[in-house]
């Protein structure tokens, strides 16, 4: 787990953006420090504040002693001696990470680094995409326009905009064209070097369609029918035919009485047909001639025993 702590406090810094206390950083943190190496450096973050090093709760300002030393004065704990190191900060070396990234993205040496100003950087290219990196997804969002800058560089290319985890965004909040990379998911650190993650077919999330036929005919949850004989695209049925559908499907095709079907499907009429009726005010429109011409399809009704059934629901067991 060092591996992807080191990189979760690699984000974090560069997320950031700048130097944070090193006594403020949590031990998890901290104990990957020398897996990092050179790529966070050590420096000094003004000294006229720091956190108490008491109580870690409040920035206090610092004074001289008057004796060569130096102390804060926490709301909390009154006068602290400041120890020098209580000022000692971890800064991301950001030129290490973006030459790792271009290592990790395959990217020409030969092309320079263009800092576009307000973090956002343009690392080269990656075989033809310009490749951006950012600081902040929601700044890139907000000004489309360093989006057109670069694409315009290389015609037809796609995109490549890597940025920390936002919670602006989830899935891709750009059209086609850009293409989203995650820092903190698509980048690994292992051996004092950044790999690339591509997303494999694996990766991607599998479609579900509701409408697919899983129950014979009918979908997962029973509120779409594929009958092509009635409709070239599924048929989508209310929820109280579903669940007389969902009822009749449970009897396997035996022939069942109304009362115990109704009964099932937790509805009020009195028989499964009167949930398939075309009302006065719906005759002409499709969907309530296909939901009845589905019924009638599906369901055998004997007439004078008063019993329903489903052979498609027997055939499916079989
Ligand atoms: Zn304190």
């Amino acid at each position: 787990m060092a591996a992807h702590d080191a990189w979760a406090l690699v984000c974090r810094l560069f997320a950031g953006g700048t130097p944070v206390l090193r006594a403020t950083l949590p031990p998890r943190e901290a104990s990957v420090l020398s897996t990092l190496g050179k790529a966070v450096k050590t420096t000094v973050v003004d000294q006229s504040f720091v956190l108490c090093p008491h109580c870690q709760q409040h920035r206090a300002q610092v004074w001289g002693d008057g004796r060569g030393g130096r102390m804060c004065r926490c709301p909390d704990c009154g006068p602290v001696t400041v120890e020098a190191a209580d000022g000692a900060a971890l800064a991301l070396d950001e030129d290490w990470l973006r030459q790792k990234l271009r290592l990790a993205l395959g990217i020409e040496s030969r092309d320079g680094i263009d800092d576009l100003g307000g973090g956002v950087w343009r690392l080269g290219d990656s075989r033809r995409s310009p490749v951006l990196l950012a600081r902040n997804l929601t700044r890139v969002l907000h000004e489309p326009a360093l989006l057109e800058r670069v694409r315009v560089r290389v015609a037809g290319g796609e995109i490549r905009l890597i940025t920390p985890r936002s919670s602006a965004a989830r899935g891709s909040p750009f059209s086609a064209g850009v293409e989203w990379l995650v820092l903190e998911e698509r980048f690994t650190f292992y051996g004092g070097a950044i790999t690339f993650i591509p997303s494999g077919p694996s990766a991607a999330p599998a479609v579900i369609d509701p409408t697919a036929p899983v129950n014979g005919p009918f979908s997962a949850n029973f509120r779409w029918a594929t009958l092509p004989n009635i409709s070239d695209t599924p048929i989508q049925f209310t929820q109280g035919q579903a669940k007389v559908f969902e009822a009749l499907w449970s009897f396997k095709g035996e022939a069942t009485t109304a009362d115990r079907i109704m009964q099932r499907a937790g509805q009020k009429s009195d028989k499964p047909s009167d949930l398939f009726k075309i009302k006065a005010k719906d005759k002409g429109k499709p969907e309530p001639a296909a939901q009845h011409a589905a019924y009638g399809a599906l369901v055998i009704t004997q007439q004078r025993a008063g019993l329903y059934s489903m052979p498609c629901a027997a055939v499916a067991l079989a």
